[in-house]
């Protein structure tokens, strides 16, 4: 390609709208440009990045076996009511309606369309296990849209969905696409850690995510210092402690405690620490009208832990704390678990405590010197908190850190959620109709493309991967429009290295060497040459990487040989 026939739109100032170094760097290299809230066109520059990104992931997907098929954007709302989706999904579902108001949604995901699709065309065990995979364009009204393709209304993903008899051939395809997305990131050049997931919306049972690891992104993971364990946090756990339920001699006792209902302001009103006092959340029962749930005051409650709790009502609702004076007598800063008309559950950690202080339920009051089966009865106890940094790895070995991430990949065993709903079956060995089970795997390409330039930018702009860079590298010659010698080489090496399969720049623009080379470190291709007058005297030219500090001169003849070192393909 030649710069003065391609669209390069860099912009020298920081868009005012971007708040990530990704969004900035896209925009600012002519990659994408927003047409909506959440609603990007791919600028040429960008869409070879995300075809090769594409490329990569569809490779990947032919090796494991997958089959590649292209699903329709929009979807009958029938299938989603079938499946149970259509009022549960939320607000993310775009719902449209035909010229003769038939309803229909652009598809947020597929499993209803795959799910319809495996019904009619699978009818035997024997065609089984199959994996079908696309890539498209998928629609989730976000809330919040932000940080360009990131987090977009409309954007890219390849989501592939697989078809088992049993389970035990739904884990061990789901064990091959787990080792497929590992290969496919490392392929991409990302620094990534696969970790356990919340299944969400999606639902099923076993889940894991593939992060890449980024200050700026939007997941908090949790992974130990000595072992391969690592979690999302909405999923991460920590070694469970050794239940030492302890009576001590010390008598309860009720303490004013005037205004004060906050675990902060009772910690230092009482000179504890903020462990020594339990707090208790109200939530609505899925049987009985509230259910109290008690935890450590340092401790954070967990709402997915505690949403997957059998006995609490779904979604998980909290009580307002305005209306707690009214349907339990006193204020949220001074309920407690002792004397509390419903059932209780407590943290593991909380049960630990002896001598704790909790609200009195009374205004103004709290208890103290309270202990677990001497004051009161031991309740249920579930893990119900948040880690924190420095709790045990669950698996015995080390201790949780956190890091920062952002979600490019997700892997799922659905088992019979959809097959069920929506009766997806084959014959069996002896001829009986069985719902399948299934397991799905998405990958955000386009979030993907983001992702890659949070951890590879410099001050000066995008440091693309070779593997995946708009253009592995940029022929830059000096005084290309004076010199016919110049011209002579530019010419010669451009078609060489084409010819050697390099998807190279030729940039002919009659510009001041200063804004070219500007120009081409902000969009990051990773490898240059300059030709000039001097060089060719000497039968060189200057080769520099993006990342380098100082160039080297490469005789002109060698250096097809010596791109095909250099490049990463
Ligand atoms: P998130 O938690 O970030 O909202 P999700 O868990 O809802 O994502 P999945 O249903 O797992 O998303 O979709 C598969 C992949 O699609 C995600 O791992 C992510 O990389 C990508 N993705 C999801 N939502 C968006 C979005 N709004 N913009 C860009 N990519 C997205
Ligand atoms: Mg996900």
């Amino acid at each position: 390609m030649q710069t003065s026939k391609f669209l390069l739109a860099t912009l020298r100032e920081d868009p005012a709208e971007a708040e990530v170094i990704s969004h900035k760097l896209m925009l600012r290299a002519g990659m994408i440009r927003k047409l909506a809230a959440g609603i990007y066109t791919w600028l040429p520059l960008g869409l070879r990045v995300l075809r090769k990104v594409e490329n990569i992931v569809r490779e990947e997907m032919n090796r494991v076996g997958a089959l590649e098929i292209l699903m329709p954007a929009i979807q009958p709302a029938e299938l989603w009511l079938e499946s149970q989706r259509w009022n549960t999904f939320g607000d993310q579902l775009l719902k449209i309606k035909d010229r003769n108001k038939h309803e229909f949604c652009f598809g947020p995901t597929h499993e209803e369309v795959i799910t319809d699709l495996a019904r009619h065309e699978l009818r035997s065990y024997k065609q089984l296990p199959i994996t079908f995979y696309q890539i498209q364009s998928k629609f989730r009204d976000e809330i919040r849209p932000r940080f360009g393709v990131m987090r977009g209304r409309e954007f890219m993903m390849k989501d592939a969905y697989s078809f088992h008899l049993d389970e035990v051939s739904l884990a061990a395809t789901y064990a091959v696409m787990f080792n497929a997305y590992t290969r496919i990131f490392s392929r991409l050049g990302l620094k990534f850690r696969p970790v356990l997931a919340d299944t969400g919306n999606i639902g099923g049972n076993q889940s894991h995510e593939f992060q890449v690891l980024a200050d700026s992104g939007e997941d908090l993971i949790a992974y130990s210092d000595t072992s391969d364990y690592a979690a999302n946090i909405e999923m991460a756990e920590s070694l469970a402690p050794a239940l030492v339920v302890q009576f001590s001699d010390n008598k309860m006792a009720e303490v004013a405690t005037p205004n004060i209902g906050t675990i902060d302001t009772v910690a230092s009103f009482l000179k504890v620490a903020n462990k020594q006092i339990l707090k208790t959340l109200i939530v609505k029962g899925k049987d009985v009208p509230f259910i109290a749930l008690v935890l450590r005051g340092d401790h954070e409650l967990n709402e997915v832990k505690a949403s997957k709790l059998a006995e609490l009502a779904s979604p998980l609702t909290f009580v307002n704390p305005g209306e707690f004076k009214e349907l339990f007598g006193c204020d949220a800063g001074f309920v407690g678990p002792l004397g509390l008309n419903m059932p209780v559950i407590v943290d593991r950690d909380a049960v630990n405590v002896k001598d704790f202080i909790c609200g009195a339920n009374k205004n103004d009051k709290h208890l103290t010197n309270v202990n677990w089966q001497r004051d009161l009865p031991l309740p249920k106890i579930a893990d119900l908190r948040k880690v924190v940094e420095g709790d045990l790895s669950p698996d015995g070995k080390g201790s949780l850190k956190f890091a920062r991430g952002i979600e490019v990949g997700q892997v799922f065993q659905l088992g019979r959620k959809y097959s069920q709903t929506m009766r997806a079956t084959v014959l069996n060995e002896t001829g009986r109709a069985v719902e399948m089970f299934m397991g799905c795997y998405g990958i955000g390409v386009s979030r993907t493309v983001a992702a890659s330039i949070e951890q590879n930018h410099d001050e000066r702009g995008i440091i693309w991967p070779d593997q995946i860079a708009p253009f592995q590298l940029v022929i830059i010659p000096m005084s290309l429009h004076k010199s016919y010698r110049v011209k002579e080489v530019a010419d010669k090496i451009y078609n060489d290295l084409i010819a050697a399969g390099f998807d190279v720049l030729l940039d002919d623009r009659k510009e001041r060497a200063g804004v070219i080379f500007t120009d081409m470190d902000l969009i990051g291709i990773p490898h240059r040459v300059v030709i000039s007058e001097s060089g060719i005297d000497a039968g060189t030219i200057e080769y520099k990487s993006r990342i380098g500090a100082t160039s080297e001169n490469i005789k002109i003849d060698s250096l097809v040989a010596f791109m095909s070192e250099k490049v990463k393909r």
